[in-house]
């Protein structure tokens, strides 16, 4: 899928944890399910950084695309390490390493360490760089207009004043961790439900998604998951835009308000 469809998938797949954890008497802080959705909708972007095309590895500018040249090799160095005799040959990187769950596993635990560790400045730095990845993914062509410089600020000035408004008590930073150092540990989970939307998404495309590896499946480590053919469709196709798009806003719609209490079981 496109940046767009992958970002508004991710910021409903927050919405929906917020909507079941109100549905289950625990409702989340409104500025965790406002954070978490934009953490998730930026982190859906996230496993594209080993294709240089990908709105990720542009993100940053010469950051980014130096980080995407050395994902893409180790990448392509751990299929070839790992490939089982049925996995086929291939030429480089891209859908390997990062569209994996122990990859997205890996991206949460390592954003949570950076959050938990790194005092203020983790957490902001984390916020950053979601926050950009966020206005890519959910603006799109709309964000490339502006200069990659006006998005940078513009992630900033939001990462700076979520991170305000998480701070103050009863907001959010010790949600569901609420033992003392343990504040920011839930920016974890929207970042490996990110990059394992990114992964379902990918795996409803025509090549699919080889999301279990390592675990082997027959003579395959890198088995390309995904429904029968004929239920697949090509990135960026009108099913994606015109169908999955608006259900993915949809969804996310109705689970936020459900997240919010509006149907009266918050
Ligand atoms: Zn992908």
């Amino acid at each position: 899928m496109m940046g767009p469809a992958h970002s508004l998938s991710g910021a409903a797949a927050w919405l929906g944890v917020g909507a079941a954890a109100a549905g289950m008497g625990e409702p989340m802080p409104w500025p965790v399910l406002l954070a978490g959705a934009l953490i998730c909708a930026g982190a859906a972007l996230a496993p594209d950084l080993d294709h240089k095309a990908a709105t990720i590895s542009r993100a940053f500018g010469p950051v980014s695309r130096a980080l995407c040249e050395v994902i893409d090799n180790l990448s392509y160095a751990v299929y070839k390490a790992t490939r089982g005799k049925g996995d086929p040959r291939r030429s480089g990187g891209h859908r390997t390493l990062t569209h994996t769950w122990l990859w997205a596993v890996l991206c949460g635990a390592g954003a949570a360490a950076v959050a938990v560790y790194g005092g203020r400045w983790g957490v902001l730095v984390v916020l950053f760089v979601h926050m950009v990845l966020a206005i890519e993914g959910l603006l799109w062509r709309h964000a490339r207009v502006s200069s990659d410089v006006l998005v940078w600020l513009l992630g900033a000035t939001s990462a700076w004043m979520l991170a305000e408004v998480l701070d103050k008590p009863g907001n959010g930073s010790q949600w569901l961790f609420e033992e003392p150092g343990q504040q920011y540990l839930w920016i974890g989970l929207p970042i490996a439900l990110g990059a394992l939307v990114h992964c379902l998404g990918d795996a409803l495309t025509v090549s699919g998604c080889p999301v279990l590896w390592p675990i082997p499946i027959g003579r395959r480590r890198w088995y390309p998951i995904g429904p029968p053919k004929g239920m697949r469709f090509r990135a960026g196709s009108w099913v994606e835009i015109k169908v999955l798009t608006p259900v993915f806003m949809g969804v996310g719609g109705v689970c936020g308000a459900g997240a919010l209490g509006f149907f009266g079981n918050g």
